[in-house]
């Protein structure tokens, strides 16, 4: 197994400059960040500045079960840079979220949220928890515990949460009634609400909905027709669900979708409605029998055209880059490409839309749900969609400028424009 040289270094240069690691890891991220800082006139203290997140807690968090036993969980808040704005960004439930996964998925909501010029800066948290293993009473407890230990911390002008995997509109409604049970009521505290409880209309589709806005841009700029055009999507929780939905809408041929329980997969097409309708039922694509079964390494490796990985991170790695038939990949999901299958795949031709743009379009929308939430007024969800369109492709169009002009891939001029847009908010607030 490659073991990275930089693990046991601080916060040096070389820590995101030259080295990556071989999971979801903030060493990662920051890999990416010091290509980009390669290529920028940014001094040395800014560097650090900008890399270093503001402020880490890690919480204990102990759960009666239903049954009785105590169990302890263990929680975390990363506020990675506020220069821009309030800090903002989802929570994840998983087994495998721990700090550092947090403080790298914490640090590209800052660089997220500044390509797509909101007024935010970027943070992250979760629970290291296996969902699966908890009844609805023992999430709800489990989520009003993890607000009673970081209330502190957030806020409507502090510091904004959302959902992220197995995270939902409900769990945000615990959030938001929890906080508001301490700080007196507070919507704005927390975005991806259910639509009765102060959300926002488009709000659950905006991640999907703007990957395909992505998509839709990118395979005009390569002259291809979507109709003609086969996709591959990992994932069909939240995110993979609507990018699929939109994508059949738009006449694309898909071919291969997946979720943790399996892979489906037909070359002439498969019947998404149909499956789609199946797995919204609560139903795992394992029991779906009407299509050819595949395993979740193989979907990852099919001659297709576009491969959109809508699921975990790091599943593209050095195991399986050799394998890679794809010619684009849309980073639905977070980080799911590591910098070695970056730079191997990049070599090799095949273009990547990274994590930074094409899932922005939740945090966009996450903007507007806030916004309406402190102003006491709500869009229609006819508005919300234009206006996350009208930002995604302004987002796109200068990536894809940027690249052009100095001959960068699509992630690095990504992280270019969203440096330099959060360097210069540093230098104008001031150091202190
Ligand atoms: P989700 O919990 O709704 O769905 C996750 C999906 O991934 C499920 O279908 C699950 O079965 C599948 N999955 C899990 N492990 C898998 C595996 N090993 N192989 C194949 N499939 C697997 O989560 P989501 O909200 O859709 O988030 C998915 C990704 O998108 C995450 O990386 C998340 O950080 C990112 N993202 C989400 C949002 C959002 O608004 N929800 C916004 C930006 C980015």
């Amino acid at each position: 197994m490659f073991v990275s040289q930089c693990q046991t270094r601080a916060y040096n240069r070389l820590r995101f400059r030259r080295c990556w690691g071989d999971g979801l890891s903030f060493e990662d991220t920051n890999y990416f960040f010091g290509r980009a800082i390669d290529v920028m006139d940014v001094g040395r203290n800014i560097e650090d500045l900008l890399v270093t997140p503001d402020r880490s807690v890690s919480v204990k968090i102990p759960l009666e079960m239903d049954d009785g036993r105590i169990r302890v969980f263990e929680g975390y808040r990363v506020q990675h840079n506020n220069a821009r704005g309030p800090f903002k960004g989802g929570l994840r439930y998983a087994a495998e979220v721990d700090l550092d996964e947090v403080q790298s998925l914490a640090s590209l909501m800052t660089w997220k949220t500044a390509l797509a010029r909101l007024p935010y800066g970027g943070a992250k948290g979760g629970i290291s928890v296996d969902v699966r293993e908890l009844s609805r009473d023992e999430l709800e407890r489990l989520t009003r515990q993890f607000v009673n230990r970081i209330h502190e911390f957030i806020g409507p002008h502090t510091d904004i949460p959302a959902p992220d995997m197995n995270t939902n509109a409900q769990v945000m409604a615990w959030i938001m009634d929890q906080y508001s049970l301490l700080h007196g009521h507070s919507p704005a505290v927390v975005t991806g609400k259910p639509i009765d409880l102060y959300g926002a209309e488009g709000r659950e589709s905006a991640t999907g909905r703007g990957v395909v806005y992505v998509i839709e841009e990118l395979l005009k700029d390569e002259g291809r027709d979507i109709k003609e055009t086969t996709f591959a999507i990992q994932g069909l929780g939240n995110v993979g669900s609507y990018t699929v939905r939109f994508l059949d809408e738009l006449g694309a041929k898909i071919v291969a979708v997946s979720d943790v329980s399996g892979s489906v997969y037909e070359a002439e097409g498969l019947p998404v409605r149909e499956i789609l309708k199946y797995v919204s039922g609560g139903n795992l694509i394992k029991g779906y029998a009407d299509s050819t079964t595949i395993t979740n390494e193989e979907i990852l490796t099919l001659p297709v055209d576009v491969l959109i990985p809508a699921a975990i991170g790091s599943v593209v790695n050095e195991t399986n880059m050799h394998e890679v038939e794809a010619s684009y990949i849309v980073e639905a999901a977070n980080s799911p490409v590591t910098p070695r299958a970056d730079e191997y795949l990049k070599d090799k031709g095949v273009v990547i839309v990274p994590d930074i743009l094409a899932n922005v379009g939740g945090v966009v929308v996450s903007y507007f749900e806030w916004v309406q939430n402190l102003q006491r007024f709500s869009w229609k969800e006819k508005q919300a969609n234009a206006e996350l369109h009208a930002t995604i492709t302004e987002a796109y169009r200068k990536v894809r400028k940027l690249a052009k002009r100095r001959n960068l891939d699509l992630r690095i001029a990504a992280f270019v424009l969203a440096i330099g847009r959060v360097g210069k908010a540093t230098v104008l607030r001031g150091i202190h």
